[in-house]
């Protein structure tokens, strides 16, 4: 089933993805060779206890901190550890959730570690781009497949490939809800949209292969030719006018400007 929010529950799910922004943005701030991930872990952990939530990642499903953290050719779930040190021209995905007044926050941005290469900067940014188009569609009378088919088209036209294993989904009173939203589709297909779903939308596009392997660890998906790999995710409502989206990129990128 897929839950209808009223403007009141939406208005809850954005002060959670703002409050997963600012911490995005937080987190932004520190990132920079030598920086291990378990200490950009503890900073977001401070922060978002320190603004009255809770981080809802850890402990999910036994997940152990409050981000996951994943490196370069790691897709995403990648797990923070003191001995995974920030270096130059890394890419870092940062994957922060919070529960606040009983509703969720997800979002997700791949920051940079001071220069990469022009094929890298142009993942990154493809991958944005594709998490924009897919937004777009999301409006009442469309379907999921019409997200989809959105993210994918624009990856693929730009030589790149989209993980098929993991999806996004339906966020309200629980992290993942109904439905899945794939990042490849067909228009058309898929779940009605109706005001009132809120959607998180979050490519993984690869730059080799689509084809991923999951880590021994039990948490860690990275792609399989261990080529780089870039995830950007946020939240967007469905209103009576068009896609509206519950996280702030701005203030991240405003943050990590500076
Ligand atoms: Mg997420
Ligand atoms: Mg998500």
């Amino acid at each position: 089933m897929i839950n209808i929010k009223t403007e009141e529950e939406i208005e809850l799910i954005r002060e959670n993805n703002l409050l997963v922004s600012a911490t995005l943005a937080e987190v932004g701030r520190h990132i920079k060779p030598g920086i291990s991930t378990l200490e950009l872990d503890a900073i977001a952990e401070e922060f978002i206890r320190s603004h009255g939530a809770v981080p809802a990642f850890l402990g999910y499903g036994g997940f152990p901190n409050t981000l996951c953290i994943s490196l370069n050719e790691q897709v995403v779930h990648g797990i923070p550890s003191s001995k995974l040190v920030l270096k130059e021209s890394d890419i870092v995905s940062v994957d922060c959730g919070t529960i606040m007044k009983g509703f969720y926050g997800d979002s997700a941005y791949t920051f940079t570690v001071g220069e990469v290469s022009e094929d890298v900067a142009k993942l990154l940014k493809v991958t944005k781009e594709s998490l924009c188009k897919g937004a777009m569609k999301a409006k009442a009378g469309n379907r999921v497949g019409d997200i989809a088919s959105a993210v994918q088209l624009h990856a693929e036209l730009n030589g790149f490939s989209v993980v098929r294993e993991l999806v996004g989904h339906g966020l309200g009173r629980n992290l993942h809800e109904e439905p899945e939203v794939p990042n490849f589709g067909s228009r058309g297909r898929g779940p009605l949209l109706k005001v009132g779903m809120v959607l998180c939308i979050e490519p993984m596009i690869n730059m080799g292969t689509k084809s991923v392997i999951f880590e021994q660890d039990g948490w860690t998906v990275r792609t399989k030719d261990r080529k780089p790999s870039a995830h950007f995710e946020y939240a967007v409502a469905i209103t009576k006018d068009g896609p509206d989206v519950l996280t702030d990129f701005n203030v991240i990128e405003n943050a990590i400007k500076q």
